[in-house]
C-alpha cells in the first residue's frame, strides 16, 4: 500500500555524473506498516473548517471534533485547534500520551521540511508561522505539517479512492484548483515544494488571468469563482436563456453542472471547463503515467455530470499508451480528505 513507504523507506543513493540518483527500497518498509494498536491525531485547517480526528493504526476514526474557522488569525487557529484536539482525544477516551504522532493539513502553501505555513489565502498571521512546532509544544506530540491538497491526495491513496495505487494524481476542484502527486509511492514536492499546483498549468496561450496573475492557467477556468463568473458572463450575453430562471437558486457549484442540460449558455461554460480540465489531466497522464486520477473538492459533488464528460475528454486527448492502466474516478473521502490525509501522514511518519 502506498503511504507507509513515503517517508520512512530506506534510501540508497548513487552518483551518476553530477546527478545523485536516490531510490527508495519500498518492499523492506511495506512489510512493517503501523500496528493496529497505534493511535495518531489528524488536524485540518481547510475549506473554512477546523477539524481534529483521532484514529487507530488502520485509519479507523475513534473520536473527532470540528468547528468553522470563522475569522480567526493564526494564533486564534492555533488556540482552537489545540482545543479541538483535546475534544477529539476525550471523545476517543484517550490523552496526549497515548498518541504516537500528529499530522496537520493546512489550506495554503507550507514548508513541510520546517513545519512552517508560508501564508494563508483566508487568514492573517500565517506568514512563516511555525504551526507544527507550536502544536507540538502545546500537545507534546511529534507533529508534521502538509498542504491540504497534498494531504488529501495522500489520504485518498492510503484510505480512499486510490487505495493500493503507487502513482496517483489528485485534482482538487474548489475555491482554487489544487492537487497532489504521488509517484512510485512518494509524495512529490519539487525544488521549492510547489509540485502538484495543477491549477497553474497553462491550458491556453493568452487566456483569462489566473489568481496568480498569469494568463491562461487552469484555475482561471475551473475554480468555483471562475466557473460562476463565466456563467454570469454567458447569461448576460444570452438574455433569453432559461438559465436566468434558476441560476440564482443554484447555491453549489456542483448544482451548475446538474442544471446545465436545461440551459445552453450554462452548458457551453461547463463544456469549456471540462475541456480545459481534460487537456490538463491528459497532459499529466502522458507525463506521469498514473494508475489513478482522483477528482475531489466541492465541484466533484456534481458526480457523473462532471465525471462522464471528463473521462470522454481525457480519452480524446491523452496519449494512448498511458491510458491503458489509468482509472479516472471521484474522490471517496469528501470534505474529510484533508483530515484523513493528516491521519495517514501521521501514521506514515510515526
Ligand atoms: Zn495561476
Amino acid at each position: 500500500m502506498v503511504g507507509y513507504n513515503a517517508y520512512r523507506g530506506r534510501w540508497t543513493a548513487q552518483r551518476v555524473g553530477k546527478l545523485i540518483v536516490t531510490e527508495l527500497s519500498v518492499k523492506r518498509f511495506r512489510a512493517r506498516p503501523p500496528a493496529a494498536t497505534d493511535r495518531v491525531l489528524g488536524l485540518a485547517v481547510a475549506g473554512g473548517m477546523l477539524r481534529a480526528a483521532v484514529a487507530d493504526g488502520r485509519g479507523k476514526i475513534l473520536g473527532r471534533a470540528s468547528e468553522p474557522s470563522d475569522n480567526l488569525d493564526a494564533n486564534g487557529v492555533l488556540r482552537r485547534l489545540t482545543a479541538l484536539a483535546s475534544a477529539a482525544l476525550t471523545a476517543a477516551g484517550l490523552t496526549p500520551v497515548d498518541i504516537k504522532a500528529a499530522g496537520i493539513a493546512f489550506g495554503g502553501p507550507v514548508d513541510p521540511y520546517r513545519g512552517l505555513t508560508i501564508f494563508s489565502p483566508r487568514s492573517p498571521g500565517f506568514e512563516h508561522f511555525p504551526l507544527a512546532a507550536l502544536l507540538e509544544e502545546r500537545l507534546g506530540i511529534p507533529t508534521v505539517l502538509e498542504n491540504d491538497a497534498r494531504a488529501a491526495a495522500f489520504g485518498e491513496a492510503v484510505f480512499g479512492a486510490a487505495r493500493g495505487c503507487q502513482t496517483v494524481i489528485y485534482v482538487h476542484l474548489g475555491t482554487g484548483v489544487g492537487g497532489g502527486i504521488i509517484v512510485d509511492g512518494r509524495l512529490v514536492y519539487g525544488a521549492s515544494s510547489t509540485a502538484g499546483e495543477i491549477g497553474h498549468m497553462v491550458v491556453t496561450a493568452g487566456g483569462p488571468l489566473c489568481s496568480c496573475g498569469k494568463p491562461g492557467h487552469l484555475e482561471a477556468y475551473a475554480s468555483e469563482a471562475a466557473l460562476r463568473a463565466r456563467v454570469w458572463e454567458a447569461l448576460l450575453l444570452s438574455p433569453d436563456d432559461p438559465g436566468h430562471e434558476f441560476v440564482r437558486e443554484t447555491r453549489t457549484v456542483a448544482g451548475l453542472f446538474e442544471c446545465a442540460s436545461r440551459s445552453p449558455a450554462i452548458q457551453r461554460v461547463v463544456n469549456d471547463t471540462i475541456q480545459m480540465l481534460g487537456l490538463a489531466i491528459a497532459t499529466l497522464i502522458a507525463t506521469l503515467n498514473p494508475e489513478a486520477v482522483i477528482i475531489g473538492g466541492p465541484m466533484a459533488e456534481a458526480g457523473n455530470a462532471l465525471l462522464d464528460p471528463l473521462q470522454a475528454r481525457i480519452r480524446q486527448f491523452a496519449y494512448p499508451a498511458s491510458l491503458q492502466r489509468v482509472r479516472v474516478t471521484l474522490a471517496e473521502l469528501g470534505a474529510d480528505a484533508p483530515v484523513v490525509g493528516a491521519v495517514a501522514l501521521a501514521l506514515a511518519r510515526s
